[in-house]
């Protein structure tokens, strides 16, 4: 299979309003032109400096989403042109996210990433912390972000019967946070599913599918 038929392949398979973000860490531009050319628009990448050398010699109508974990010294070379960052994991991120887009006038589309996986390794905030942040006064004040949904990652596991626990989880505490309507907080975004999960995200609500060896192949 080419990276063009599985984008074909894929956008038939999921769902009209679920959105595929190709993953393409680790490609060249070449495989990302491939799956641009098949009418692939949205694209995640892991790190910063990849992100941004691929960024400026690509076309400009692609959406890049960052999924990777971001340091904050970083955040300033991807808020210019980022389309959404999936991967909040603190509040911290949040406000030097919110005070870079300020000095550039922009207002940045992000994700909460939040723990549902077993595995210690897995970052983001604890379903109370999620809350308790959408709840608080401080979001208020960080004017140029704007929090658009939730992301996260299953336990890797062939237990299925656990992966499908976890996101059943996360879609249940989306569906309560969708109660906190205020300015800059519009959760209607639910990242979760890959290669190996996507089939079990989108049948407990996924909205964006974050998707790489199916397209492109192995990791190299
Ligand atoms: C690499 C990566 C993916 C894609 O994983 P595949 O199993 O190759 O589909 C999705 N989400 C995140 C956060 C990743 O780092």
């Amino acid at each position: 299979m080419t990276i063009a038929n599985n984008i074909v392949k894929l956008k038939s398979e999921l769902p009209k309003d679920v959105t595929l973000v190709a993953v393409s860490k680790f490609k060249s531009n070449e495989d990302i032109l491939e799956a641009y050319h098949a009418g692939q628009t949205d694209f995640g990448e892991n790190y910063v400096q990849e992100l941004v050398e691929k960024a400026e010699s690509l076309p400009e109508d692609i959406r890049w989403h960052f999924i990777g974990h971001l340091q904050s010294n970083k955040v300033k070379y991807i808020v210019p042109f980022v389309y959404l960052i999936h991967s909040v994991d603190s509040l911290k991120l949040l406000k030097e996210i919110n005070k870079q887009a300020g000095k550039i006038g922009r207002i940045v589309n992000c994700l909460l990433q939040v723990h549902i996986a077993e595995e210690e390794t897995k970052t983001g905030f604890s379903a109370d912390e999620f809350l308790q942040l959408l709840e608080g006064d401080e979001i208020l004040t960080l004017e140029n972000v704007r929090v658009v949904g939730v992301m996260g990652m299953s336990t890797f596991t062939d237990d299925m019967e656990q992966v499908k626990a976890e996101f059943a989880q996360l879609s249940e505490l989306k569906k309560r946070a969708k109660n906190y309507i205020r300015q800059n907080i519009q959760l209607r975004e639910l990242s979760m599913g890959m290669s190996g999960d996507w089939p079990i995200a989108v049948e407990e609500g996924s909205t964006m599918v974050r998707i790489g060896s199916t397209i492109f192949g192995v990791r190299n």
